[in-house]
């Protein structure tokens, strides 16, 4: 992705709220059904809550009964960035905004069609957008 953002700790810590600093710059999870998003069933777009890019569509927002927002694709190729995780002694695929490298949650192979993937996404991490 073009345009990448690139802000100090400082920078980032002075426009966030604490939970969201938590979970988008440490990489902190926040509890299953507390967010926003995971009951959420408007249609519209939702973005990286720290740089605004668009991450994911309703289109693709599905119930997984986990209490996370989950959706079984990105809104484009690019925009989220994978790496391994291997923290909390288990092998996850972390989820990040290709953009400003905010955490915005996991990727797991038991997804619905048309995909099989699930990616597991704080509420935090996103902000909803109407069309
Ligand atoms: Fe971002």
């Amino acid at each position: 992705m073009k345009d990448k953002i690139s802000k100090t700790e400082t920078e980032w810590r002075a426009e966030m709220s604490p939970e969201q600093y938590r979970v988008c710059r440490e990489k902190g999870t926040e509890p299953p059904f507390s967010g926003s998003y995971w009951n959420h069933h408007e249609q519209g777009q939702y973005r990286c809550s720290a740089c605004g890019a668009p991450l994911f569509s309703s289109e693709t927002k599905f119930d997984s009964g986990t209490g996370w927002p989950s959706f079984y694709a990105p809104a484009t190729p690019d925009a989220v960035a994978e790496t391994v995780d291997h923290s909390h002694g288990m092998t996850r695929t972390e989820a990040l905004c290709s953009r400003c490298g905010a955490h915005l949650g996991h990727v797991f192979p038991d997804g619905p069609a048309p995909t099989g993937q699930r990616y597991c996404i704080n509420s935090l991490s996103l902000n909803f957008d109407k069309p």
